[in-house]
């Protein structure tokens, strides 16, 4: 079958670029996964993430169950909570993602487009006017562009088109259930951010409570699968600090295990092809954050993509470069912020916990950088994540050197430095 489009992978990324580019072309949306297995996810969908998807849907409370009101970012003595009545609106709202991909797809179907499932692609042919594409079960279509939405799930494809790979790192997570008062007697913040070098050295444990669910995991190390299933076990049955948070609620049996993959690759085009979201590898080096990423890169290639075929485009390498060139403009500064976080939090080696704990004591003194985490999630459209602010991130560094015990404060200074250069 021929398309003008097709979408490798739907999730955030492929499946809102399937929705926004489907007016203008005839597009086929395939996954590999049976969708209707796809596993819970719940998930933290900041008011920055709003402006990229259609207000039915952030409207619809079975997609998006409960908004966002706090975060507590945990350490060991202090809890730096931003609370949204600080400051005004909520942060967000959270999302259970397996319910607003499904609505996504439906949505795309209903404007035309073709969607299968169980179609994992294993090959591509490129000719000179078009590119086959054949999926595991021996279905073959052609398309004159084609889109890697495909995650950290196909990086092997990725390569073989002569796209470079970003960094896989690996998460864990599990859901438990209880009804709304408990789940609020238990927790009074949505998400919850808490680094314990013990857990992971690369990234955070994470809760993420929505309605009558929340889900606990952590990202970053890159141990064995039964290793982390081991360890999740280990933190939900002894880590003193999330007892209470679980109780009285009831686990799911299976835990899921993801991976991510971070760090911007160097080219987001090729002859006939584009790479959106987390298999470009944009998601934020520091928050792991995925959604925002995949929603803009989908935005950006709908524009770029939608003047090319108004443009009858062969969509060659030079004219795809639109799509690069507006992608590197975007998050330019937003990734610099990410860099620079990453280094100051995951790269510190035995002053890393030191480093968090300082952190979540800053939050918890000064107002100004609450105020400043705040308005991060307020981030209004494209043309405002384009001029995100990274003065405000080195303030964020001051504080955090600030606070830091008078000898660490001294020893540390060279490498907050070294951050500053970063940003
Ligand atoms: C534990 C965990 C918690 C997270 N929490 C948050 C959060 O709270 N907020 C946030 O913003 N981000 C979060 N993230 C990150 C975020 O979820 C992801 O970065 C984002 O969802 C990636 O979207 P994507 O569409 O680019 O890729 P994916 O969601 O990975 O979608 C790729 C799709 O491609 C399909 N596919 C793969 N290979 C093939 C193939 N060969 N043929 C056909 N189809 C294929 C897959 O089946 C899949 O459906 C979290 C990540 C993890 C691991």
């Amino acid at each position: 079958m021929n398309f003008e489009i097709v979408i490798l992978g739907a999730g955030i990324s492929g499946a809102s670029f399937a929705n926004k580019i489907v007016k203008f072309a005839k597009t086929l949306l395939l996954d590999a996964q049976d969708i209707t297995k796809r596993p819970k996810s719940t998930n933290i969908f900041p008011f920055h993430n709003k402006s990229y998807i259609e207000e039915s849907e952030w409207a619809n409370e079975k997609l998006f169950p409960i908004y966002h009101l706090k975060t507590n970012y945990m350490g060991s003595t202090f809890n730096g909570i931003i609370n949204s009545e600080e400051f005004g609106r909520p942060l967000g709202k959270v999302v259970y993602l397996e319910k607003l991909l499904d609505r996504l797809i439906q949505k795309f179907e209903e404007r035309g487009g073709i969607f299968k499932d169980k179609q994992k692609v294993i090959k591509i042919n490129k000719y000179n006017d078009h590119l086959e594409i054949i999926t595991n079960s021996g279905q073959t279509y052609s398309c004159k562009l084609l889109v890697f939405a495909t995650g950290s799930r196909a990086l092997d494809l990725q390569r073989s088109m002569g796209f470079d790979t970003p960094d896989e790192y690996v998460g864990i997570y599990c859901h438990f259930h209880g009804d709304e008062d408990k789940l609020n007697e238990n927790l009074d913040v949505n998400y919850l951010f808490h680094i314990n070098t013990k857990i992971s050295r690369n990234g955070p444990l994470f809760i993420n409570k929505g309605k009558e669910r929340l889900s606990i995991g952590f990202l970053g190390d890159n141990q064995p699968i039964q290793e982390l299933s081991l360890k999740l076990n280990n933190i939900i049955n002894n880590y003193k600090k999330i007892q209470p948070f679980i109780e009285g609620l009831t686990r799911d049996s299976k835990a899921i295990v993801a991976k991510i993959s971070k760090h911007p690759i160097k080219s987001f085009s090729r002859e006939r092809m584009l790479v959106l979201g987390e298999a470009a590898g944009l998601v934020t080096p520091f928050f792991y954050e995925g959604i925002l990423c995949g929603l803009v890169s989908a935005e950006i290639a709908s524009y770029t993509t939608k003047s090319l075929i108004e443009n009858n485009s062969d969509f060659n390498q030079l004219s795809l470069r639109q799509y690069d060139n507006e992608i590197t403009r975007v998050f330019r500064n937003f990734f610099k912020n990410g860099k620079g976080s990453e280094y100051i939090f995951y790269s510190a080696g035995s002053n890393m916990q030191l480093i968090w704990d300082s952190y979540t004591k800053s939050i918890f003194k000064d107002k100004k950088l609450r105020r400043y985490i705040y308005e991060a999630y307020q981030i209004e459209d494209i043309e405002a994540l384009t001029n995100y602010d990274t003065s405000r991130d080195r303030y964020a560094g001051e504080r955090m050197l600030a606070n830091l015990p008078f000898l660490s404060k001294i020893s540390l200074a060279p490498f907050f430095l070294k951050a500053r250069f970063i940003l």
